[in-house]
């Protein structure tokens, strides 16, 4: 296997000589930064102090500013790059190209003065992303990689969320727990489908969404949950939809309110009831086991490496790979 990509055991994607993705690596001077998540930001603060450079789109640099607090991006050398836009380190060319994953969420690919091509997905789903292609070597993500997550259902999931929104919002606040980006995703279908209640959400997660907005996103009338708008409605269980963070799950929306989790991690069906008055909708912002698959047919890479560092299902992902397209693929790390 080509050691010209490779992820590293503390889950940096290595490209051609000087990249590391996703994760610090003390002998790489360009650190990419793929998209906001945590599990995507690891070392950021030792790559910036120690990087030559820190590349991400500028919609990712405000998430991350947001979502992690403004002092993570103020020292270091940093470089916002929009998709398409190259930059140069010694005889490679680093690119970013668009993921339909969250805002600002990126793939990277590195090319040499020899014409040698690799490239990392990050996280994506199929469905808004354009696969690089002819690559030598493709990092992909892992995280659906084995062939059980599959999601082959005939209804189709988000017009199921808006008649299940609007549904409950007959009975009174509608509560919906997902993750940061995902959550705006929501608004956006809820808003675009002439849902016109508030939505009513914490400061954090209105933060966001104002980032989102500033990046071209419609989410509707927005209220944060603390401010008096926010609190009526929700003490009084009026018609508006509660956007909050999966880790609120336990701890809000409780009593006498309709819930809804959104969910990648569901595979049986579209939706399914999970409690009294609580359902989970399968909405999942990466591709499953046949997306996977599907990118690396169109792609046609010489050499394939998963990324099972984020989600043990790299070496799964692995061998199907090599099964189905007849292309060698590796996992890392082992
Ligand atoms: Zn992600």
């Amino acid at each position: 296997m080509s050691g010209k990509a490779l992820v590293s055991e503390r889950g940096a994607v290595l490209l051609g000589d000087s990249v590391a993705c996703d994760a610090f690596d003390e002998a790489r001077p360009l650190r990419v930064v793929t998209h906001a998540h945590a599990d995507h930001l690891i070392g950021l603060r030792q790559s910036l102090r120690s990087g030559k450079k820190v590349l991400m789109t500028r919609a990712t640099r405000d998430l991350v500013d947001v979502m992690n607090g403004q002092h993570t991006l103020t020292k270091g050398h940093l470089e916002m790059l929009d998709y398409g836009e190259t930059v140069v380190c010694g005889d490679e060319r680093v690119t970013l190209a668009k993921a339909d994953h969250i805002l600002g969420a990126a793939q990277v690919l590195v090319e040499d003065a020899n014409g040698s091509r690799v490239a990392y997905t990050g996280d994506f789903k199929l469905d808004g992303t354009e696969p690089l292609l002819d690559c030598d070597v493709l990092v992909v993500e892992a995280t659906y990689g084995s062939p059980s997550f599959k999601r082959s259902f005939k209804l189709d999931v988000k017009e199921l969320l808006v008649s299940m929104v609007e549904k409950r919002l007959r009975h009174g606040t509608v509560y919906v727990f997902g993750y940061h980006g995902k959550l705006q995703e929501i608004m956006q279908i809820l808003h675009r489908a002439d849902v016109t209640v508030p939505f009513v959400m914490p400061e954090r997660v209105f933060r966001v969404s104002k980032v989102c907005e500033a990046h071209g996103m419609r989410l509707g009338c927005l209220a944060i949950s603390t401010d008096n708008e926010g609190k009526e409605l929700l003490d009084g269980n009026l018609p508006c939809v509660a956007f909050y963070h999966m880790n609120s799950r336990q701890s809000v929306g409780l009593v006498g309110s309709s819930r809804i989790c959104v969910s990648g991690w569901e595979f049986r069906s579209p939706c399914r009831q999970i409690g009294e008055r609580e359902h989970l909708v399968a909405l999942s912002d990466h591709s499953d086991f046949n997306g996977l698959i599907e990118y690396v047919r169109r792609c046609k890479p010489k050499q394939v490496v998963t990324d099972n560092y984020r989600v043990r299902h790299g070496a799964t992902l692995a061998r199907e790979i090599s099964k189905r397209l007849g292309i060698p693929a590796v996992a890392m790390p082992r």
